[in-house]
């Protein structure tokens, strides 16, 4: 790391500043869990290869809600075998290190974050969990976990008819939905956090940006809010992107490079 960006980052510190860190997919990838950008999204349904961008929508839902609860529950299954990765456990030391002055907001749906040991209400889940699910016609804003019953699955596994019942509101007996935003909804604060997330943007001394592509709103929404405020900006990424531009831009830094390796190299520097 350049000697100006542990200077930049020792100086939050000293001052007592606020730390928002913002994660993607690939804080992940390190865990084994495939980003959208790889060759692993595609996900065939009949004769037809669908893109995450239209397995993960409303629209996709409306029409085939069983292939799209399948690949959920395929997807599930990956997250479920996965384990924290050293950039999960650094940003767990982070929280650790900043108290109340910590925030987290993860794109991720693994939950990975909070079975590292991050603290649920410092977490906002923005995308949401895709180990929890609720009404598909918003009887009610609850969020339920998954019915034990109802098994992660391997490819090409198809959903049994006690686990398509299963899969319903409890309130209303309507089917339920994955607790996840899909690429043609809009981000809101009950569900997404959306409002505490450009807060906690606003309110930021320090930005750090793990493994995202920038590809959605609400997450360059708050790089935005975060520069415009004067707050420093770090990007960890292996390849450039938005963010990078955006941080170097503001007078920030980018990372090039891996999450594990480098914000453990953070860790170490804040902790001084
Ligand atoms: P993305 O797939 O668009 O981009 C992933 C980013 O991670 C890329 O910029 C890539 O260069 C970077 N990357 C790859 N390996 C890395 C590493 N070792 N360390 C740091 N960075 C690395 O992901 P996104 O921007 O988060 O957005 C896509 C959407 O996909 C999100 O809405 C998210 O909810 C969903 N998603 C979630 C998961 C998950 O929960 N783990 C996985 C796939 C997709």
């Amino acid at each position: 790391m350049k000697s100006e960006c542990e200077e930049a980052i020792r100086n939050v510190v000293e001052r007592q500043g606020r730390l928002v860190v913002l994660t993607g997919a690939g804080i992940s990838a390190e865990s084994g869990i495939p980003t959208f950008r790889g060759p692993e999204g595609y996900w065939t349904v009949g004769a037809r290869e669908y893109r995450p961008e239209e397995m993960a929508t409303f629209a996709m839902f409306s029409s085939e809600p069983r292939e799209v609860w399948q690949w959920y529950l395929y997807r599930l299954g990956v997250c479920m075998k996965a384990e924290p990765n050293a950039g999960h456990e650094a940003v767990v030391e982070m929280e650790r290190i900043f108290g109340d002055r910590f925030l987290l907001i993860t794109q991720n749906v693994d939950g990975l974050h909070l079975r590292a040991g991050n603290s649920p209400d410092r977490t906002f889940q923005i995308h949401g969990n895709i180990s929890w699910m609720r009404c598909s016609v918003d009887c009610t804003g609850e969020v339920f976990a998954l019915p034990d019953m109802v098994r992660p699955k391997a490819k090409d596994e198809l959903l049994t008819g006690a686990e398509e019942s299963a899969l319903t509101c409890p309130r209303c007996g309507s089917r339920s939905r994955p607790h996840v935003l899909w690429f043609d909804e809009c981000y809101d604060e009950a569900h997404y956090r959306f409002n505490s997330s450009l807060e906690a943007a606003v309110n930021a001394d320090m930005l750090l940006i793990v493994g995202t592509s920038g590809a959605t709103n609400l997450p360059m929404q708050v790089g935005s809010a975060a520069a415009q405020r004067g707050a420093l900006l770090i990007d960890v990424n292996p390849e450039p992107n938005p963010f990078s531009a955006m941080a170097e831009r503001s007078g920030g830094f980018f990372c090039q490079g891996g999450a594990g390796a480098i914000l453990s190299e953070m860790v170490a520097i804040l902790r001084g």
